[in-house]
């Protein structure tokens, strides 16, 4: 917690690519021709034989006015500038501490690390000995805390709630949260919580060259894709990891997306991978197509829990609940969901997840 700085974490991209004869091109890709198979990027145009996409994510801050860090109040930690805006946000917190607020916009499918925070943040204020000045209260439009963006796994739910009851952090889950000021949170229904420091973390979207190519990705820039992560329309053309349109695993009262976690999205890659080669190679490709899992570790500040996957399993009869923790009042509801918190799918994606194993219905994975 604030303890590492990104060149500590970062290390030269180049020479790890060139060992494996791997050319990087440090560009910025701005757009696509697939017609005419070339990628144009703000300094050439790259052609292909195959394509495999993996830009990762566009953070929605747009979805929840006030959910900055750079044009509003609200702080995130889904990109390198946004983690050290918010080191420096919490370092001036620390100094002048107060009510907080962490969680999660609706429609957000990252929500890991928003619990990891809480915990965290709790584990730093009592070590300091200010935790006493201040309340946490953590919101999120998941129907019941740990549900993840999957249903919840195992006995994620009860964990999280007993972490949570026993460090005394307030929880409001089913909540939509509408406007992020310097002094509250505000969620539908009308409730503003006090709040100085306000961490929540955005729904996704496709970035910008993805999400404006014509018959690339869907409505929210994701890119629909097969069993083999090959483009539903465009068979040379691959796309893994965030980028990949996955549809929620249910209908929740305040829209909740699917997490894609970086295990899974190495699993995606290799799939891919050991397609395009089979291709180029004339062979059949080499292992199973829906061995998607998840392991995940969770840093809870003084210590952490590891998580393994349950591949192929889905929480088919969860219906929808909601809880409310400590916080004296009820969930707000249904109400004042953002269309920018809609599911990360489309009518494409829907289409296939009604039919036999496919990408598009996921397996399910614990946290
Ligand atoms: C705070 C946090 C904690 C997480 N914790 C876990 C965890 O414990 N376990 C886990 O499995 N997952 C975790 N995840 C999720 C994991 O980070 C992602 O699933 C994973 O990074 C996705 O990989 P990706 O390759 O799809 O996208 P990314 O890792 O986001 O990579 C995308 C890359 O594409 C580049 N790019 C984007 N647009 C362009 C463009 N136009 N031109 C050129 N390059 C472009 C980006 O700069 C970036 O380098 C966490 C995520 C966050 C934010």
């Amino acid at each position: 917690m604030g303890r590492r700085r990104l060149q500590d974490i970062s290390f030269d991209l180049a020479p790890a690519l060139a060992r494996r004869q791997i050319r990087f091109a440090h560009e910025t890709a701005t757009g696509f021709e697939l017609e005419r198979h070339l990628v144009r990027t703000d300094a050439r145009e790259h052609e292909y034989d195959f394509l495999l996409i993996a830009t990762g994510h566009r953070s929605a801050n747009e979805a929840v006015p006030g959910l900055g860090p750079f044009a509003g109040p609200g702080h995130s930690l889904m990109s390198p500038p946004e983690a050290e805006e918010l080191r420096s946000a919490l370092e001036r917190f620390l100094q002048r501490p107060g009510p907080m607020v962490v969680g999660c916009a609706p429609g957000a499918s990252c929500i890991g690390p928003a619990y990891e925070f809480a915990l965290e943040v709790d584990h730093l204020l009592r070590r300091r000995g200010s935790r006493s000045r201040v309340p946490i209260t953590f919101v999120t439009p998941e129907p019941y805390l740990g549900h993840m963006g999957m249903g919840g796994a195992g006995k994620i739910r009860q964990f999280l709630e007993g972490e949570f009851e026993e460090r005394d952090i307030r929880y409001r889950s089913t909540t939509a949260i509408t406007e992020i000021t310097a002094e509250a949170v505000s969620v539908a229904g009308g409730a503003a919580i006090e709040s100085r420091l306000s961490l929540i973390i955005p729904p996704l979207a496709g970035v910008e060259a993805v999400a404006t190519t014509s018959g690339l990705a869907n409505p929210k820039g994701f890119v629909p894709v097969d069993e083999r992560y090959r483009h539903l329309e465009h068979p040379d053309v691959y796309a893994v990891g965030v980028a990949v349109a996955l549809a929620p695993v249910e209908e929740t009262p305040v829209p909740v997306n699917f997490p894609k976690t970086g295990h899974m999205t190495e699993q995606m890659a290799t799939i891919a991978a050991s397609d395009i080669a089979a291709r180029i190679s004339g062979k059949t490709a080499a292992g199973e197509s829906h061995a998607l899992s998840a392991r995940c570790i969770m840093d809870m500040g003084s210590r952490g829990r590891t998580s393994t996957s349950i591949p192929s399993v889905r929480p088919v009869s969860r219906s929808p609940r909601s809880v409310t923790g400590r916080t004296g009042s009820g969930p707000s509801g249904r109400s004042s969901v953002s269309t920018s918190g809609a599911p990360d799918t489309d009518d494409r994606c829907r289409q296939r997840s009604a039919g036999s194993a496919q990408l598009c219905e996921p397996a399910a994975v614990s946290m």
